[in-house]
């Protein structure tokens, strides 16, 4: 399938680039109101970066781009979502090695005081917080950014390293704004998110992504480029776009900055490795940043003796490496902003996504902006020919 003149395609009400969490959703919502939709993807599976795989070597559930953790405080986008899945509870809990010592992480009471050698009250501990942060009152980079918001002591310890690994770059050659908080907690709460729905998928992410797709409505090709398809600027059907916006334009303005994250898999002749699903490596010698252990994102499922680990190296993303965080420079900012008015004009093509977007979007951020943007403008367009005013996904 490589020409618009399949069946499909010369069908098809709407067609969706990207399986993904926001292809998938528009592509879901649109066939349960009877349009005949074609999602494509230029990988070889469904998920987009939320896929995950069984390995057949441990039974181990893989998530293949990095560990990915169900939260959000949306009743409707999680009901929306347990439609395709049964849930396990599960709270995501990181611990951070630095200088040879385990915390917690975030910071909190916990790692505060485990720093200090004592226990801190919650008002000794702000108050140590805010004593060691006095230092810095106008910040001109992102280490005394980072020192103003939580202090010498914590950011050299978790912070400076782990940044300097992210960005490749000194912590004082980055803009202050790339960041504008960094979470303390002054109690024990020592969970990643503090989401009132917080899980996984309990078959895994990809069965749940096969049922959104489980209609007749949803043809789903895979290994197909949009931009391989020789009509792909007259299509016949309106377009959901959710790939790169720079590439859509013929990186017209120049490329927009992306990280990217390497991950190697190990598999360990060993139960447990680290004894929990995600460590933190806050010293910049250490050249990953985190290390996954997956085993343990299911702590109900009968898994094997063995165990198998992904080491995470971050870095700047090439031309063909996957985009995974936008890096939101000023000059990015600018020029997704040049991209987005070229959008604006696009008849029948609509933006969405974390890709066609430029935002990092968490999983339930990018079903919901779906969801939105389906009932605000692509079902009006769909239904009753409304215009596509807003071409760029909500
Ligand atoms: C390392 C990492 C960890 C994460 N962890 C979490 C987490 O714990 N919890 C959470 O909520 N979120 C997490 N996320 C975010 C989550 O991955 C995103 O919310 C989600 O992927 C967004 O879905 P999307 O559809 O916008 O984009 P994607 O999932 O990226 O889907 C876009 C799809 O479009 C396809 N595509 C692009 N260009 C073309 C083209 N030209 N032709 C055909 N197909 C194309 C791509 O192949 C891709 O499959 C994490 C992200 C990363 C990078």
């Amino acid at each position: 399938m490589t020409q618009f003149d399949s069946v499909e395609f010369a069908d098809a009400d709407l067609i969706v680039v990207g399986a993904g969490f926001y292809g998938m959703t528009i592509a879901e919502r649109a066939a349960s109101e009877g349009f005949k939709v074609v999602v494509l993807d230029k990988r070889d599976h469904i998920g987009g970066n939320a896929y995950s795989y069984v390995d057949s070597a441990t039974g181990i559930e893989i998530h293949k781009y990095g560990p990915h953790v169900f939260h959000t405080n949306s009743e409707q986008i999680f009901a929306y979502l347990s439609k395709f899945t049964e849930w396990t509870p599960y709270e995501q809990r990181t611990w951070s090695l630095s200088k040879g010592r385990i915390y917690p992480l975030p910071i909190n009471l916990a790692t505060i005081s485990l720093f200090n050698g004592r226990v801190m009250s919650p008002a000794e501990a702000r108050a140590w917080v805010a004593e060691t942060a006095r230092e810095i009152t106008e910040p001109r980079n992102l280490e005394e950014k980072a020192i103003s918001l939580i202090g010498r002591p914590l950011y050299e310890t978790f912070v400076k390293g782990y940044t300097l690994k992210q960005w490749q770059t000194d912590p004082r050659d980055l803009p202050a704004e790339i960041i504008t908080r960094l979470p303390v907690r002054f109690n024990y709460d020592n969970r990643y998110f503090n989401d009132v729905y917080q899980c996984l998928p309990r078959d895994g992410y990809t069965p749940l992504f096969a049922k959104m797709c489980a209609t007749r409505k949803i043809a789903v090709h895979l290994g197909v480029d949009w931009f391989d398809l020789p009509d792909h600027r007259e299509p016949p059907a309106p377009v959901v776009y959710t790939g790169p916006i720079d590439r859509y334009f013929e990186f017209r303005f120049g490329v927009l900055g992306w990280r990217t994250v390497d991950l190697e898999l190990e598999t360990h002749e060993v139960d447990d490795f680290q004894g929990c699903p995600v460590m933190n490596y806050a010293d910049a010698d250490i050249p990953w940043t985190r290390i996954s252990e997956f085993k343990h994102f299911h702590p109900q499922r009968a898994y094997g003796p063995r165990t198998v680990i992904a080491r995470e190296f971050s870095r700047f993303a090439g031309e063909k490496d996957d985009p995974y965080y936008p890096i939101n420079l000023v000059e990015d900012k600018a020029r997704y902003n040049s991209y987005r008015e070229l959008a604006r004009e696009e008849k029948t093509v609509f933006f969405g996504g974390r890709l066609g977007t430029y935002r990092y979007l968490d999983m339930h951020q990018a079903i919901g902006a779906a969801l939105s943007a389906w009932e605000k403008h692509l079902r009006p367009h769909l239904a009753n020919g409304a215009p596509l005013e807003l071409r760029e996904a909500g």
